[in-house]
């Protein structure tokens, strides 16, 4: 099996260290991506920390892959050596399932594989894209449009398909009022494809500290949650909240922001229990969650994003600094995503 460099954790407290992982040799519906950039997704933190439970140790997070294909397998026509391609959060679904008959893999009944800590087909663990090559099964491979460039493009793989699914499945475009809350990596590009999509966009931040480039990025309004007039001035005001917050929120608070019928989606950490079906059932608004999307939603996302020239503002960083990068997502300290230089792991 080939071995290939990669930069894994080894504990929940340990930092992440250089180790070499094995990848699978290429199959007839394989596809060799060499990896140039990773973004870094708060999930790999939770995931690394066991903030979801127990992680499989070593393990190489990282599901945000733009890179060049190596090779390709026999029976695989879709991609060949050379093309500019992204892998996501998805490896692997039943493909025969409702949900991924519909496209939504992420929801697979028998079982989506996810790229990292999960248990592959051939019983090993699937080790992520802080590594330099990887191997992924054609139909979970998306093409990047040429107008994207890699490391800007990378983050669009978990924080781009995560905030663009909902933002189109509850009908977001001209006229229509929406928040982001939390401007992080996901917040961030829901802003940007928010604006995109026409919408009236206002951020909603812990404090006011990064106002003038969220309003850079295509909001015309950018509150403070950590100031209480906000929620009043605010009430009714919102045909959707997206939350992209990676710790529990008060949520009642937020629902008050909805107008009739306003829907509420969470992205980020779990819904507190709270006395909030009040705030539901008296205005008709929907407190809903999405995971990721489908890989046909996926290609129609970075598609649109190539249209709308769509990239995450990143900060691109040495595989050595990714420790240090861990801190400052932790410390809501990063404008807007790390992503990875792979040439320095290799
Ligand atoms: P991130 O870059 O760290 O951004 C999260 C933002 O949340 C921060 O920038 C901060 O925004 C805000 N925040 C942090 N702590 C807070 C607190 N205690 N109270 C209020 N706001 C707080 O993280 P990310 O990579 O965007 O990921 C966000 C969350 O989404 C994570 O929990 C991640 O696991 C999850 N996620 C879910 C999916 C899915 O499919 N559902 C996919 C990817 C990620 P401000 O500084 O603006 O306040
Ligand atoms: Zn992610
Ligand atoms: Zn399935």
């Amino acid at each position: 099996m080939p071995s290939v460099n990669a930069f894994a954790a080894v504990s929940a407290t340990a930092p992440l260290q250089p180790i070499i992982i094995e990848r699978r040799e290429v199959g007839p519906r394989d596809v060799l991506i060499d990896i140039k950039y990773t973004g870094i997704c708060h999930s790999d933190i939770h995931e690394v920390r066991g903030d979801w439970g127990p992680c499989p140790y070593p393990l190489a997070p990282g599901h945000e892959i733009t890179g060049v294909v190596a090779a390709v397998g026999a029976e695989v026509t879709r991609f060949a050596a050379g093309d500019r391609v992204g892998a996501g959060c998805l490896v692997g679904s039943c493909g025969k399932c409702d949900a991924c008959l519909r496209g939504q893999e992420q929801y697979c009944s028998v079982k989506a594989i996810w790229t990292y800590g999960d248990t592959d087909v051939d019983g090993t663990v699937t080790q992520g894209g802080y590594a330099t090559q990887i191997v992924v099964t054609d139909r979970f491979v998306l093409h990047v449009p040429d107008a994207l460039p890699l490391d800007t493009a990378a983050p669009l793989l978990c924080a781009g398909i995560t905030t663009y699914a909902p933002l189109r499945r509850w009908g977001l475009g001209p006229g229509k009022k929406v928040a982001v809350v939390g401007l992080g990596g996901l917040g961030h590009i829901a802003v940007k494809i928010a604006h995109a999509l026409g919408a009236e966009v206002t951020v909603l931040s812990q404090t006011l500290s990064k106002k003038e480039a969220g309003l850079a990025l295509g909001a015309v309004d950018y509150r403070a949650t950590g100031d209480p007039a906000t929620f009043q001035e605010l009430a009714g005001a919102f045909d959707l909240i997206l939350s992209t917050v990676s710790a529990p929120l008060p949520m009642d608070s937020y629902l008050s922001m909805l107008t009739v019928g306003g829907v509420m989606v969470n992205v980020g950490a779990a819904p507190e229990e709270s006395g909030m079906h009040l705030r539901l059932l008296n205005r008709q608004r929907i407190l809903t969650g999405s995971l990721i999307g489908g890989i046909a939603e996926t290609q129609q996302m970075l598609d649109f994003c190539g249209e709308h020239g769509i990239g995450a503002e990143v900060e691109v960083i040495a595989a050595e600094q990714i420790n240090e990068a861990y801190e400052r997502v932790l410390a809501s300290d990063v404008r807007y995503r790390f992503v990875i230089d792979v040439a320095t792991l290799a």
